[in-house]
């Protein structure tokens, strides 16, 4: 074994076990360094949504490096290809005129949209509006703030104290558990609900129909900011629009992104910020700061790469062949529902869906079997196989991959 400590891993098991490593990718297939070719059914960490081996954003990234690779974006600094990225989202985002915050990631933009909401409270001289919410299942990214509104128990566990004056936790599926909770802790006291269209990483959770609408309508009416956390469902993957919010009429005031905005190329985040929110920190003489940031906020290549990789999803219509990927998934997969090691097949809101099996360990055991079987994937929730691919999986890949799932789950254990 080298020297790396893998996140999310039992490094006691990885030290006996080995490591998996990948060499190279091309579409919807990656090879490993003996060369073993596997179907990616996941998309990296749902994130390589144009597929793998795009030389397009690999030359955006070469040519911005040539050019000005980074510069900071503090004060009144910028670069055009961050510039011209935040005119980009605007256009798309799921509220007209929203400004954007870059990130990092994912976490970063958790982290940014929590402080943010704090603070706008305290703009509006309600300071006392401090509470967070989140959702049973729910996976909002692993900086203190993501942490402690994690809805997988095993994440927020082992840290003590994470967030001070309070987070609080609602069921996944119950619009009326946000209301009574938010009665309960005094609506004066919530500052916001964060809130994944549909559940990611906590096990591929469609909402029930209707649940969002009335969420939405619930923040409204106990004036608390709405969160939608779309480092997932962003930038097509939800299907037939850019994002989940969209789909769903939402009128979010803070929208978290990352992953799908450079289908992973580049590390990038953003934070789609409504009117409502920026208005109050924008007003001119007020002299308020937003004392928030990071070093590589906006940065020029990662912008370049976004930049290209939102023309590539634009140019091949990939925000549609996401929508023919939610019918072919759930198509596909719908017969392994009969298997007997599969409890459950969930699919049918954009192209993501899961295998429920019986335990968590038969999902993290199989994950690694399926690879014998071609396929690179991981077990995700409490017990489920993800399947979240490129938006490029032609219905005869999606065919495949459920075949091979279908030899996997044959197979003696
Ligand atoms: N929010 C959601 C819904 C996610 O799925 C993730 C990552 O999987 C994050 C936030 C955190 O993103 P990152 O891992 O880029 O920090």
């Amino acid at each position: 074994m080298g020297s790396l400590w893998h996140p999310f891993s039992d490094m006691g098991a990885v030290e006996t076990a080995g490591e998996f490593v990948l060499a190279r990718g091309e579409g919807v297939r990656v090879w490993d360094t003996a060369g073993e070719r596997y179907l990616d059914a996941t998309a990296g960490l749902w994130f390589t949504n144009v597929g793998h081996g795009r030389s397009e954003l690999a030359e955006a990234a070469a040519e911005q490096m040539r050019t000005l690779a980074a510069y900071s974006t503090f004060g009144d600094y910028a670069t055009e290809p961050t510039l011209r990225l935040a005119d980009r989202l605007e256009a798309i985002a799921p509220v007209p005129g929203s400004k954007v915050f870059f990130t990092s990631g994912g976490s970063d933009s958790i982290d940014t949209a929590a402080k943010m909401a704090r603070r706008y409270w305290v703009e509006q001289g309600r300071p006392e509006k401090t509470v967070l919410v989140s959702r049973s299942k729910a996976y909002h990214g692993m900086h203190y703030a993501g942490t402690a509104l994690a809805g997988i128990p095993g994440n927020r566990e082992g840290y003590g104290e994470l967030v001070p004056d309070g987070t609080a936790q609602v069921g996944w599926d119950s619009a009326e558990d946000l209301r009574s909770t938010i009665e309960q802790i005094g609506a004066d006291r919530v500052a916001a609900f964060f809130c994944e269209p549909v559940i990611g990483a906590g096990g591929v959770y469609a909402p029930p129909e209707g649940y969002l609408t009335e969420v939405r309508k619930i923040c409204t009416e106990h004036d608390i900011l709405f969160v939608a956390d779309e480092v997932v469902t962003g930038f097509g993957r939800i299907g037939g629009a850019w994002f989940a919010s969209s789909r769903f009429g939402l009128e979010p005031d803070l929208v978290t992104t990352a992953k799908g905005l450079t289908s992973g190329y580049a590390p990038m985040g953003a934070v789609l910020v409504a009117p409502r929110v920026w208005e109050t920190f924008f007003r001119p003489g007020a002299g308020v700061w937003f004392r928030h940031g990071y070093t590589y906020s906006g940065h020029a290549t990662a912008a370049a790469v976004a930049l290209a990789n939102l023309d590539l999803i634009e140019r091949e219509g990939l925000v549609q062949e996401a929508a023919r990927l939610e019918q072919t998934l759930a198509r596909v997969l719908a017969p392994l529902a009969g298997h007997e090691r599969v409890t459950e097949v969930r699919s049918g809101v954009g192209a993501v869906a899961a295998l429920q099996l019986e335990t968590p360990a038969a999902a993290m055991q199989f994950a690694v079997r399926v690879r014998d079987f071609g396929v690179a994937t991981r077990a995700c929730g409490a017990g489920a196989i993800q399947v979240s691919p490129a938006f490029v999986m032609t219905d005869e890949e999606a065919q495949e991959l459920a075949d091979r799932f279908r030899e996997a789950l044959d197979a003696p254990v």
